[in-house]
């Protein structure tokens, strides 16, 4: 199938458009007939405009409300059809697609639907044109394609056929499998969009909640394996008119759309899209300092129970270990983390990850579009392929078959430091970033098609200035786990955040304990300054929950929050806030798989009660 896109799902002016989506890679766009209209060239001029971008001008959309109206409009629609095929034919596409009737005026019945149809064919025949038909969610009589399908098909025209379109059979939970039953050659045209699957209106899911493939919840693969079945290989086009679309970038939808579908299809244009398992693990934390703030980052790592392995061999890198956690302090004044420092102040400037196959990660990072990363290396160094992440950050791939599974040896002098007490901390649980709130489902399809991360269903959590939508990302086995915060509440911590780090990036880690009690008594000895919980939440525990009390006396003087669900129990610990920006967090999960959601209210308050955003009174 051939990869196009609507002009519809995208803000901006036309050429800012058709350059994006030329530059996406897409080879076909649909045009919105406002597009044309609003814009100061001729339709000629615009058909020269995508050809010179190497694009096809694949559709001329929409012909709205035509099909079943009384007279007199009856005879104005067909005049106005008769308007858009000289349009089409100026635009020099060979396609108009129609959409199902919604006005009130329209009148029902099969065959006079069909007679339409069949009369529009033969003037769509003297202009050359192929008429393709869709059932909108929400029209008037026709909202289900198995019906627009019974119509196309009763109007036996050659010049009129049947659009699918994912989001309306979706949307209205219809089954997929009666597309297996549609011959490929009645099919003129396929759209693709996915949404959240929310209890709403569907118009107003629609035009608020529609996305890409792949960052909504629709059952996309269902609907692409029934496609396939048909034979059908013809255009396979993005159509999503939706508010917050158009109110991002061109460029950044345009790449998204592309990325997007070549995840659903499992194809570039060229290849195959090579096929990886989940990363392992999280290999290494990378933070970007200034030497102040790495001596500062380095007593802190030293309390919470790392120790300081190694430093690098050509470079002010340290290396802190404890369990399966690597964190590394980067002060360089040259490079990649110096000028991330520069930018965002002290934060993370890159994560490892062990692959399967680092260099079949990066092949299928790069043919999903996503940038990647190289600086000259130093004599001895590893040369490790890296991609740009969240904010600019780095993630790097590091596989065990290759080299760059001796990274430490290779690139790190070990030393021998006075002996650290452990605290118990294990592996990384989670990482948690923050983003602007228009970049979330760019990242969510960005983890799901390049690491092939699953997620689990957005949460809304309570800041004392707002709200925060949060979404976790996970491998299959759950050793990777990213969680993704945004808000649109400009006084929200996540907000804040995202200001005074001047971008996205990386705003807490949690380190996994198998005994949090024995962690934390150890950590506050050793002076971490962990944040503090309010009596009454405690208070309240003991009352939810049937806590030993020996248990819920020792979480109340330690501060240790707490959850269960189904599968297990729950007990999680932060640090103040370092550097106004980052903090850690202490897990310990016997089973359970959120991640507190429930106490997030109460963390962000404490948090605000420290630092209080700017004109919110400190108490
Ligand atoms: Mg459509
Ligand atoms: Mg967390």
């Amino acid at each position: 199938m051939r990869t196009s896109i609507a002009t519809v799902s995208m803000g901006g002016l036309l050429r800012a458009k058709f350059e994006a989506i030329a530059a996406a890679g897409f080879e076909g766009v649909e045009i919105f007939e406002t597009d044309v209209l609003a814009h100061d060239g001729t339709p000629e001029e615009v058909a020269t405009m995508a050809c010179d971008l190497g694009l096809e001008i694949v559709a001329l959309q929409p012909l709205r409300d035509f099909e079943g109206m009384p007279e007199p409009q009856r005879t104005r629609t067909f005049e106005r059809a008769k308007r858009k095929f000289e349009l089409a034919n100026r635009l020099g596409t060979t396609r108009l697609l129609i959409c199902s009737n919604v006005s009130p005026l329209a009148l029902g019945g099969l065959e006079r639907l069909a007679d339409d149809l069949w009369e529009l064919g033969d003037l769509a025949a003297s202009a050359g044109i192929d008429v393709g038909y869709e059932a909108l969610a929400w029209g008037r009589h026709v909202w289900d394609y198995r019906d627009s399908w019974e119509i196309v098909r009763r109007a036996d025209h050659p010049r009129i056929g049947l659009i699918l379109d994912s989001f309306h059979i979706l949307a209205r939970r219809l089954p997929v499998d009666p597309i297996r039953m549609i011959p490929r050659e009645r099919i003129t045209f396929v759209q693709v969009s996915d949404a959240p699957l929310m209890d709403m209106n569907i118009l107003q899911l629609s035009r608020h909640y529609r996305c890409f493939p792949g960052q909504g919840e629709m059952d996309l693969p269902g609907f692409m394996e029934a496609l396939t079945d048909t034979g059908y290989d013809g255009w396979l086009s993005e159509e999503v008119f939706s508010d917050r679309f158009r109110m991002g970038s061109p460029k950044q939808i345009a790449f998204d759309g592309y990325r997007s579908l070549v995840h659903l299809t499992g194809r570039t244009k060229t290849a195959a899209l090579p096929s990886v398992p989940s990363p392992e693990a999280v290999t290494f934390v990378e933070f970007s300092v200034n030497d102040a703030d790495a001596g500062t980052l380095g007593a802190l790592f030293t309390a919470i129970g790392f120790a300081h392995r190694g430093r690098h061999r050509s470079k002010s890198v340290e290396w802190y270990v404890q369990g399966d956690i690597n964190l590394v302090i980067n002060s360089e004044k040259t490079g990649f983390a110096h000028s991330h420092q520069i930018t965002h102040g002290p934060s993370v400037a890159a994560i490892g990850l062990w692959v399967a196959d680092a260099s079949r990660q990066m092949d299928r990072a790069e043919a999903l579009r996503a940038t990647s990363f190289r600086q000259p290396v130093g004599a001895g160094e590893l040369k490790i392929p890296a991609i740009r992440g969240v904010g600019g950050s780095l993630i790097y791939f590091l596989d065990h078959a290759t080299e760059l599974g001796r990274v430490w040896e290779v690139e790190f002098e070990p030393l021998v430091g006075p002996a650290i007490l452990p605290t118990g901390l294990t592996r990384i649980d989670h990482i948690a970033q923050t983003i602007p709130f228009e970049e979330l489902q760019s990242w969510r399809l960005f983890y799901a098609a390049i690491l092939g991360l699953e997620r689990t269903p957005q949460v809304d959590v309570a800041d004392p200035a707002g709200l925060v939508e949060s979404q976790v990302l996970y491998s299959p086995d759950r050793s990777v786990q990213i969680v993704l915060n945004s808000s649109q509440a400009r006084q929200s911590q996540s907000s804040q955040f995202l200001n005074a780090y001047f971008g996205a990036g990386v705003q807490h880690i949690a380190f996994a304990t198998d005994d949090i009690l024995a962690t934390v008594s150890a950590m506050r000895d050793a002076g971490v300054a962990l944040l503090d919980i309010p009596d009454n939440y405690h208070d309240d525990l003991e009352a939810r929950f049937d806590l030993d009390p020996d248990l819920a006396a020792r979480m109340r003087v330690l501060g240790i929050l707490y959850d269960e669900d189904k599968n297990g129990r729950y007990f999680q610990v932060y640090t103040q806030v370092i550097a106004d920006r980052f903090f850690f967090e202490i897990v310990q999960r016997d089973g359970y798989t959120g991640f507190g959601a429930p106490n997030a209210p109460i963390r962000l308050a404490a948090q605000t009660q420290l630092s209080p955003p700017p004109g919110m009174p400190k108490i």
